[in-house]
């Protein structure tokens, strides 16, 4: 972002959230021109910020009382607006933001027994069309800013309460009360919104802020091959491929995008050109499809696949919706095709559905949203 220098003279509002240290330090150089006063400034901000959830400089009492109004005159804190939010017999809470140009994301805190996890979203609906994802059915797609991927962060904990206890899950009573996961797994493709991605998670891993280790966010991709490197190296993060099928005819269908990367392309790659740390492991999610790609050949060709590479297999039951053309694979053949996974020695646990009452799978509280508007 090309930030406007000399505000005082030429006031224009600014929302400072989830901007760059770089990118904050341009602008506070205008009010404090000292180059070490400036960058003292910025470090103050941050810590305001990102670790007591401060979003009105009136409280931000170590900087002086002056400064504060000149910054509140042209600066904002602003975070996307919750417009809806349910939560479901087992604690999933479902958020739809609505952001500044009336565009609609989700995203959901899932609190589990030893962990809870904020599943984000990078891009207003999706390009990728996968067959069985419902916000690949939205007609509306654009990339997330950094400040509206951070900002969905920032304000589940202001709807939680969570500033309190952001340092660690020590002092919590319950996960309710912590983040401790953070995953792209709402809507859009982060790989396709590489850079806003990039730059929300190096703000998200800022260890004088929210202070998440790489190993804590996890960027979930449909395949998007030579961008999978890329943020292993660059971000650090963990990587979880949308795999759904063992052979190019089947996820030809279910995820498009493997005309373009196939599975041969996509798996070499992720042998032969990720460089996997020690005890890291490429997490594939399978959505289970009744009578699509559920059989035992299935789970042996998966088996197969797989061999040779550090990997979880993240078994998810398919959240239906009304319209797909899908439904989920009954338990027993999803328990059958697990047990040839772990025999094979691959951990591989089945994702528990969380938040079904509330429709908590892609996309589908957006467009429940629509649906109440055009019943008005
Ligand atoms: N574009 C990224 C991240 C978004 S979706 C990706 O494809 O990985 C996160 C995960 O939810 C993906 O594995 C996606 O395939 C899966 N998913 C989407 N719709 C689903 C549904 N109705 N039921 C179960 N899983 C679904």
């Amino acid at each position: 972002m090309q930030i406007k220098l000399n505000l005082l003279k030429n006031p224009q509002e600014i929302n400072i959230l989830g901007l760059g240290k770089d990118e904050l330090l341009s602008i506070i150089t205008d009010f404090e021109s000292q180059p070490k006063k400036a960058s003292m400034r910025v470090s103050q901000l941050w810590s305001w910020i990102y670790c007591h959830g401060i979003s009105s400089f009136d409280k931000m009492t170590n900087i002086d009382k002056n400064l504060r109004s000149q910054l509140q005159k042209v600066l904002t804190i602003s975070r996307p607006i919750i417009e809806k939010k349910e939560i479901s017999n087992d604690g999933t809470t479902k958020y739809l933001f609505c952001l500044k140009d009336r565009s609609k994301i989700e995203t959901v805190f899932i609190p589990e027994e030893k962990r809870s996890t904020l599943c984000i979203s990078s891009q207003v609906g999706c390009t990728l069309s996968c067959s069985f994802c419902h916000t690949g059915t939205q007609k509306l797609v654009r990339n997330l800013s950094a400040q509206e991927i951070v900002g969905q962060v920032i304000a589940v904990y202001d709807d939680l309460d969570l500033w309190k206890k952001i340092k660690s899950s020590e002092g919590a009573s319950s996960f309710f009360e912590v983040i401790t996961n953070i995953v792209f797994m709402g809507m859009g493709e982060p790989l396709l919104n590489y850079e806003e991605v990039k730059k929300a998670c190096n703000i998200l891993m800022d260890n004088k802020g929210l202070d998440f280790s790489r190993r804590r966010i996890t960027l979930s991709t449909a395949g998007i091959v030579p961008k999978i490197k890329m943020a292993h190296e660059e971000i650090g993060c963990m990587i979880a491929v949308s795999l759904h099928a063992t052979e190019d005819k089947t996820r030809d269908v279910l995820v498009p995008i493997n005309k373009k990367w196939n599975l041969d392309k996509l798996l070499s790659s992720l042998r032969n050109d990720v460089n996997l740390r020690n005890s890291e492991r490429v997490t594939f999610e399978y959505v289970m499809l009744d009578g699509v790609n559920d059989t035992k050949e299935d789970a042996h060709r998966l088996v197969r696949l797989l061999q040779g590479l550090p990997s979880k297999i993240n078994l998810i039951p398919f959240n239906t919706w009304t319209g797909s053309q899908y439904r989920r694979s009954s338990s027993d053949r999803i328990k059958a095709f697990r047990d040839i996974i772990i025999k094979s020695r691959l951990p591989s646990p089945v994702r528990k559905p969380r938040g079904e009452d509330i429709m908590a799978a892609c996309g589908q509280l957006k467009s429940s949203s629509l649906k109440d508007k055009a019943s008005i």
